[in-house]
């Protein structure tokens, strides 16, 4: 599945990284970086991510 981040909605906060550092990091700039944005479908972690984010701006879709 592809990792789709709306940055419109994205403030930085980094929850998403604590939960799932293989893809998601924090720059220096505090802009979201996906370190990939390609998961497994049954990779329960980068899913934990994608729904802790209270901005809603992390969604998955089929590849
Ligand atoms: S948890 Fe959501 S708002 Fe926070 S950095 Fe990640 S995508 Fe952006």
């Amino acid at each position: 599945m592809r990792i789709v981040v709306d940055r419109a909605r994205c403030s930085g906060i980094g929850i998403c990284e604590s939960l799932d550092p293989s893809h998601f990091e924090i720059g220096d700039d505090g802009a979201l970086m996906l370190l990939s944005d390609i998961a497994a479908e049954d990779d329960d972690t980068v899913l934990e991510a994608v729904r802790s984010c209270p901005a809603l701006a992390l969604s998955v879709q089929p590849e």
